[in-house]
């Protein structure tokens, strides 16, 4: 299995769905929370509805899963308390589509991984699955977080692909409205915005199978940088 393949099926940077009844294209999903938003809360910003196979066979998957590491038999998200932060390990965004809809166990496991967004280079915000689903793609906070991959090429040196990542202009201005917005919505605090390299020192990380995340994606200075951009968008909207 190519590093490529391991990351993108091990590695869980995220997980997939089907949708036939869910529709395609531009907007967002029918059924979304529509919390009461403030007037001086961040806007959604433009998402790209791109959703991946997540019919009933997946959600008997997800939810036997989370009986498994969480206790719980369900795959509904509610009330996330986290938000993961990841990047692709590749140039683009179509493979990380594919590997997510896909649905090939992971670490021998169904359902495949996936994350709820994934923002391109270019800034487009592409959204994979409703919010209220959960996804796989940090062991121990599945059942309590959402998963926003940023595509990037893995690097040398371990802070490589987060810094591409915070230079990179429009991605980052995308992610971090995004993160500004679920932060918002979901009245979550900045300490749990955080790296998937962070995951296991989470106050919400539980795995009753005794699981860990060996993942290096985005660290804590990075996440540091990260959370000031996220404050500044938010201040930016007062
Ligand atoms: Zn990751």
């Amino acid at each position: 299995m190519s590093r490529l393949a391991t990351i993108l099926a091990a590695a869980a940077c995220a997980l997939a769905v089907f949708a036939v009844t869910l529709g395609t294209g531009v907007g967002a999903p029918a059924g979304e929370p529509t919390a009461a938003a403030r007037a001086t809360d961040v806007p959604k910003p433009r998402t790209d509805w791109d959703p991946i196979p997540y019919g009933k066979g997946r959600k008997r998957q997800m939810a036997n899963y989370s009986q498994r590491h969480y206790g719980d038999r369900t795959w509904r998200l509610r009330n996330p308390k986290v938000i993961v932060l990841h990047y692709t390990a590749t140039a683009t965004y179509g493979p990380v589509h594919n590997a997510f809809a896909a649905n090939t166990p992971s670490l021998g496991e169904k359902p495949g991984v996936c994350s709820q967004f994934v923002v391109d280079k270019d800034g487009t915000i592409h959204q994979l699955t409703r919010l209220e689903v959960r996804c796989r793609h940090t062991i121990g906070l599945n059942q309590t977080s959402i998963g926003i991959e940023m595509v990037q090429e893995g690097r040398s040196g371990k802070h490589g692909a987060d810094r591409a990542i915070l230079g990179r202009k429009k991605q980052i201005r995308a992610a971090t409205k995004l993160t500004a917005w679920l932060k918002q919505r979901y009245r979550i605090g900045m300490r749990n915005v955080i790296g998937h390299s962070m995951a296991n020192d989470s106050r919400y990380f539980k795995d009753l199978e005794g699981w860990r995340n060996d993942h290096v994606d985005w660290l804590r200075g990075d996440v540091r940088k990260y959370r000031k951009i996220v404050a500044k968008v938010i201040r930016k909207h007062r």
